[in-house]
C-alpha cells in the first residue's frame, strides 16, 4: 500500500458513508460510489409535488452504547430528533427526510452518485473497479455494502478467490422485498398522531402520514403505505399498477378517500430476514476487501451502522 491508502467503497447507504467516515479519519483516501441519484441508498425520500416521502427505512432506535453516542451528536447537530417511544425505545426520524442525515454525513466525503459499477476484480495488491460507463477506480482496497448477493455478482469469478467460508456467509443472507407505496392526498389523512399506524391484519404492514410526522410541509397528507413482507414476496413481479390498487383499497380506511396522485417504488432488498449476522466479513485474499452493510448485521440502520464502522475497523484503519 502507498503511504496514504486508498479505498473505494461501494454504495453510500448508511453502511457506506459510515465507513467513508471511519476510514477518512484515519487518513484513508476514499472515494464512495452509488449507483444511485443521490444519497442514502435504502434512508430514501422521495418528492411527489409539494409532498415529501420516506419511503424507505421510517425511523431508526438505538440500543449500541456507540451508535447513541454518535446519534446524540446528529441529535445536538439537528439533524434527527425523537419522533416517538415504543416498547422502551425511542424512535428517531431525520429532519427534511431521512436521506437528509446521509446528505449530511456525505458533505465531508468524496462521493460520486450515479455511478453504477459493473465489475471489481483485483490489480496488483488493490483493486480495479469499473463502471457500466467503463469508468475506472482504482484502489488498494474495497468495501462492498450492496446486498451481499449484488456484491458477490459484481466480483463474479474472483469470488473464488476469497478467504474460505466468506461466499458460504455471504450465501446465507436472504431479503423480504417490500412494495412502498406513496400517496398524496387533497385533504388530511385518517393515520392517528404521531403519524403511523401498524394494522395487524391484510397486506399492509405500515402507514405513515409524512406531514403528520414532520417531513412532509405541504397543506395535504402525504402518506407512505409499505406492503407486508409476504405481500410483497407474492406479489413480486405482479404489474405495479395493480399492486398499487390493491394496496390503495387495502389502505382506504386510513387515507379518507381523497387521492390526488400516487407513485410506487418496489424494494427487491429491503429488510435481511435470514444471516449469521457476523457484522462485516472481510478478506485479504485476492485482494484486501470488506463485506458490509445490514445484510450482515441483522437489518435495520443500526445495524447498517454498525456493520460499516466494523469494515472500516478489519482495514485496520
Ligand atoms: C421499506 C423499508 C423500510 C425500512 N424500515 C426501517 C425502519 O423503520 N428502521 C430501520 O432501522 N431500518 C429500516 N429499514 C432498513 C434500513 O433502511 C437499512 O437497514 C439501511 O438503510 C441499510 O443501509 P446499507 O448501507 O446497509 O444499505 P443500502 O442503504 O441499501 O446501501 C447500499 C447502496 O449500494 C448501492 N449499490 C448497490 N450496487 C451498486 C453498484 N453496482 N454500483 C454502485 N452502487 C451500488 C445502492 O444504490 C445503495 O445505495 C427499512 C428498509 C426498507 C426498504
Amino acid at each position: 500500500m502507498s503511504a496514504q491508502p486508498s479505498c473505494l467503497i461501494v454504495g453510500a447507504g448508511m453502511a457506506g458513508l459510515t465507513a467513508a467516515s471511519a476510514l477518512s479519519a484515519g487518513g484513508w483516501q476514499v472515494t464512495v460510489v452509488d449507483k444511485g441519484r443521490g444519497v442514502g441508498g435504502r434512508m430514501a425520500t422521495r418528492r411527489i409535488s409539494d409532498g415529501r416521502f420516506d419511503h424507505g427505512a421510517q425511523f431508526f432506535t438505538v440500543r449500541d452504547p456507540g451508535f447513541r453516542e454518535q446519534v446524540e451528536l446528529w441529535v445536538h447537530r439537528g439533524w434527527v430528533l425523537p419522533w416517538f417511544e415504543d416498547g422502551g425505545h425511542t424512535r428517531y426520524r431525520a429532519e427534511g427526510g431521512m436521506s437528509q442525515l446521509a446528505k449530511h454525513l456525505a458533505a465531508p466525503l468524496n462521493v460520486r452518485s450515479g455511478v453504477k459499477l459493473s465489475e471489481v476484480s483485483p490489480l496488483g495488491n488493490g483493486w480495479r473497479a469499473t463502471s457500466d460507463t467503463g469508468e475506472a477506480f482504482d484502489a488498494d482496497a474495497l468495501v462492498l455494502t450492496a446486498p451481499p448477493e449484488q456484491s458477490l455478482a459484481l466480483l463474479g469469478d474472483c469470488a473464488l478467490g476469497l478467504a474460505d467460508g466468506v461466499v458460504e456467509q455471504l450465501g446465507t443472507v436472504d431479503f423480504d422485498p417490500c412494495f412502498a407505496l406513496m400517496v398524496l392526498l387533497n385533504g388530511s389523512s385518517r393515520v392517528p398522531e404521531p403519524g403511523y399506524f401498524r394494522p395487524q391484519l391484510g397486506p399492509i404492514e405500515w402507514l405513515a402520514d409524512n406531514t403528520r410526522k414532520g417531513v412532509s410541509r405541504g397543506p395535504r397528507s402525504a402518506v407512505t403505505v409499505h406492503a407486508t413482507g409476504d405481500f410483497s414476496r407474492m406479489n413480486f413481479d405482479a404489474p405495479l399498477d395493480e399492486v398499487a390498487s390493491r394496496l390503495l383499497v387495502a389502505a382506504d380506511p386510513w387515507l379518507g378517500g381523497s387521492v390526488e396522485s400516487w407513485q410506487i417504488h418496489r424494494w427487491k432488498y429491503a429488510k435481511p430476514v435470514a444471516g449469521t449476522w457476523p457484522g462485516c466479513l472481510f478478506s485479504r485474499a485476492p485482494s484486501p476487501v470488506a463485506f458490509a452493510g445490514d445484510g450482515l448485521a441483522g437489518g435495520r440502520v443500526e445495524g447498517a451502522f454498525l456493520s460499516g464502522l466494523a469494515a472500516a475497523r478489519s482495514l485496520k484503519y
